[in-house]
């Protein structure tokens, strides 16, 4: 049945996509209305630990603060390694999406994705946090069903979809169709070992020593997923801590050696998506051939992945066009649209 305007306009449901880099939210009739980074800064003052500042806020603080006072990312290490600051994480992005705690009509309803291999464990604990955090009833969808919708492709009909999403901890690879995963496989290879395998090759080489907000910038400007064409490519300036002086220093470095430093990650990546075509069933398998994949998640963004992608699969490879939103988008169109019934999970 469909509700009458006025109800859902009142409603401020939402969805949340609660990535180990990035939280965005959607919100019913609005869009994405926050796209923050999933971190919190705690401060500890005579014994008792309290939140400093959730988000952008917080990761301004990252590798800079003083002893009292650290940077977490409640959910780096798995689905949530840290489930009390997971939850008041949640709790001011709700607030916050909303434009203030006093804000909130009613308690909304909120559909939260769920990387496929979260374990019900996990599930309930995400589950509990969202309830605790203000939700009335609280949807799971599945990331990669969710990066799906978002990215446009025909979930709900028998037609076979491939989607990889590189977030920042997993790489997820997915084979939907009829509104369900028909084949689904997550790798610990994501952003955060992207920066950290830049970091460690500066040390190597370079001996210096740079922090991780200074790795993933690297990664932004000139990181690439194969060598550039003239062997070389573009030369960036970093700055760092020198091991052997122990001084602030400064060094060059080319986007060929960074290639080179993640090279190994990126064969990972592609070794997942071989590995899950190999197991497709055939009749889905001839869907893909003629549809391709569509990478999704800020791992996407890194500059030729998808050459890489489509050269090792002989298949069309694009990235979806809003490849570090779609998760959320796609999580938000479920809740409104009822052609999407039955993709997600309300227990
Ligand atoms: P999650 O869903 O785990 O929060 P996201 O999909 O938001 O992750 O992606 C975040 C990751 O994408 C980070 O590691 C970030 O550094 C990386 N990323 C974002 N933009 C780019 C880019 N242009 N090139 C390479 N990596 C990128
Ligand atoms: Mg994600």
């Amino acid at each position: 049945m469909q509700l009458p305007r006025f109800l859902t306009l009142a409603s401020k449901d939402m969805a949340i996509d609660l990535g180990t880099v990035n939280t965005v939210v959607y919100l019913r009739d609005k869009g994405i209305v926050l796209n923050e980074p999933s971190v919190v800064a705690l401060e500890t003052i005579n014994g008792i630990q309290r939140v400093r500042a959730i988000g952008t806020d917080a990761k301004l603080m990252l590798g800079k603060t003083p002893e009292n006072i650290r940077t977490v990312r409640p959910l780096r290490d798995g689905v949530i390694a840290d489930i009390d600051v997971a939850e008041q994480m949640i709790k001011h992005f709700i607030d916050k999406a909303h434009g203030g705690k006093s804000r909130i009509p009613r308690r909304p309803e909120i559909a939260i994705c769920v990387p496929s291999g979260a374990t019900s464990v996990e599930r309930r604990a995400i589950r509990q946090a969202a309830t605790n955090a203000g939700a009335w009833k609280v949807h799971l969808i599945e990331e990669p069903m969710a990066a799906a919708i978002g990215a446009g492709l025909p979930v709900t009909e028998p037609i076979g979809a491939m989607v990889v999403d590189i977030g920042g901890g997993t790489t997820e690879v997915a084979i939907l169709s009829l509104r369900g995963l028909a084949y689904s496989t997550s790798a610990r290879v994501g952003g955060d070992r992207m920066d950290d395998a830049i970091a460690s090759y500066i040390r190597r080489k370079h001996n210096l020593m740079i922090g991780e907000s200074t790795a993933e910038r690297i990664k932004h400007e000139i990181g690439m997923a194969c060598l550039p064409d003239d062997g070389v490519g573009t030369m960036m300036r970093v700055k760092g801590r020198d091991l052997v002086a122990g001084v602030p220093t400064e060094i060059e470095v080319s986007q060929a050696e960074i290639a080179g430093a993640l090279a190994e990650l990126v064969s990972q990546i592609v070794q997942t998506v071989l590995s899950a075509l190999e197991n497709t069933e055939p009749e889905l398998a001839a869907d893909i051939c003629d549809k391709g994949i569509v990478m999704t998640g800020g791992g996407a963004l890194l500059m030729r992945i998808d050459e890489v992608l489509s050269l090792a699969t002989g298949l069309p490879v694009v990235v979806a066009e809003n490849a570090l939103t779609c998760v959320a988008l796609g999580a938000g169109r479920a809740l409104e649209d009822p052609v999407y019934q039955g993709v997600m999970t309300t227990a």
